[in-house]
């Protein structure tokens, strides 16, 4: 029976397709090392010890009805203080919109600021992008970004479509590949926002905003700094929507805590839309992560541990692929700057197995790799780029240290048999 023309077009995530093809191996008994999931097995990165104690205890203090609509105002004035201390950003209580994690901010800023038909500009491969536009009913200018600017997009990328567009999504640390804006680039983009805005302004039109998502801000490693539009260019901070909550850097993804912040004319709307959606973060884990990061020292401390681990994972993995590269496998990848993920290239199109069969297609590339070395990552396709490019993405958030030299040994021998 039909539904909704909206409902029957919404595709499904390309990970879960994967998702199915590693539960049939494990159903047989088959040892999976599935770096499919931007998420954390929680064996492995339980929430933080204090972050759950704050939880229960506001259970236990019965903080269970309704929240304020925008989010409790102890939370939202915690994360107030946080932005100006941890990056300088002064924002007040309400220019700050908490919900039930980062996914309905997103959903309702595009709502709020795109008309129908309006343009989206995303880079590929990027996460998401493409259900939000279609939810929002807007056409998309889709920017295939290159490896050689580490799959960041550059002004010379967005300034053809510039004046063709109503939202520019960007993010960074990004989601698929764990690689960040430089200074540089971010400025000219941001520079870029602001002339066009001065055009627009006088012409009396909406402007152009920028979405702007931070999610895994916190998790950069080595000399990798985080920056953001305002910060370079505080003219930009008026068309600017920040996207950011609890759930990467305390491995929370299950907590559903995410705040929003911007102008308060663009996060009022998104209040109204979003109280009618009622995805809300529940009151007791707002007083609880209120409480949470009002503790400095402790948040601090968790901070370098999670940082710490994912790093060395990430290490470990990048270093791997660059053995198997000097040992002149057809294998690269781009160094680990930050979030959960190492972007890895397998150029295997076009070899031929031990069965005397073609790998002719990333996605029977994918399937070589999960069923000879056991090893399930995820092509950049499934976040929008082209269905040729022979990129991946690799993450670590349910990665055991010790399993990771098995990791190797068995993608070792699955590319010795390609020929
Ligand atoms: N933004 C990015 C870039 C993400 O990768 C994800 C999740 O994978 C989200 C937002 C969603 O965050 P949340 O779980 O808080 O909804």
């Amino acid at each position: 029976m039909k539904t909704s023309k909206l409902a029957e077009g919404l595709k499904g995530s390309e990970i879960i397709k994967i998702a199915g093809e590693v539960n049939a191996l494990k159903a047989k008994g088959e040892t999976v090392y599935n770096q499919t999931i931007g998420d954390f097995d929680s064996s492995v990165f339980p929430i933080p010890k204090a972050l759950k104690r704050e939880i229960v205890e506001a259970y236990e203090n019965d903080q269970t009805n309704y929240p304020t609509a925008n989010g409790m105002e102890e939370l939202r004035e915690t994360v107030s203080s946080y932005l100006a201390n941890r990056l300088g950003l002064r924002y007040t209580k309400d220019e700050i919109l908490i919900s039930g994690g980062a996914r309905p901010l997103i959903y309702a800023l595009y709502q709020t600021v795109l008309d129908l038909e309006d343009t989206v500009l995303y880079p590929v491969p990027s996460w998401n992008n493409d259900a939000y536009t279609y939810l929002a009913r807007n056409k998309a200018v889709v920017v295939e970004t290159k490896a050689k600017n580490k799959f960041m997009p550059t002004v010379e990328d967005i300034e053809p479509h510039v004046q063709d567009i109503a939202l520019l999504a960007l993010c960074s640390p990004l989601n698929p590949t764990g690689t960040t804006f430089d200074k540089e680039t971010l400025l000219e983009i941001s520079n870029l926002v602001i002339t066009e805005n001065e055009r627009r302004k006088k012409e009396g039109q909406k402007p152009l905003y920028v979405l702007y998502d931070q999610i895994y801000w916190q998790l950069t490693y080595g000399e990798t700094a985080h920056y953001n539009p305002v910060e370079l260019n505080p003219d930009i901070r008026e068309y600017t929507i920040f996207i950011d909550g609890i759930s990467k850097a305390f491995a929370s993804t299950g907590v559903r805590v995410g705040w929003a912040f911007g102008p308060s004319h663009v996060i009022n709307k998104m209040k109204a839309l979003l109280s009618h959606i009622g995805a809300w973060a529940p009151k007791a884990e707002q007083m609880a992560v209120a409480s949470y990061l009002s503790q400095t020292e402790t948040v601090s401390q968790y901070l370098g541990y999670i940082k710490q681990e994912l790093h060395y994972r990430l290490k470990k993995f990048y270093d791997g692929f660059q053995d198997l590269k000097s040992q002149g496998f057809a294998v690269h990848a781009i160094e680990p700057e930050a979030a959960l993920y190492l972007t890895v290239q397998f150029d295997l199109i076009g070899k031929t197995t031990v069965d005397g069969e073609q790998l002719n297609s990333i996605e029977e590339v994918t399937s070589y790799l999960l069923n000879e070395a056991k090893l399930a990552v995820v092509p950049f396709y499934a976040f929008g780029a082209s269905r040729t490019s022979n990129w991946f993405r690799l993450s670590v958030g349910t990665s055991k240290k010790e399993e990771i030299d098995t990791i190797f040994d068995l993608l070792k021998k699955a590319l010795e048999n390609l020929s």
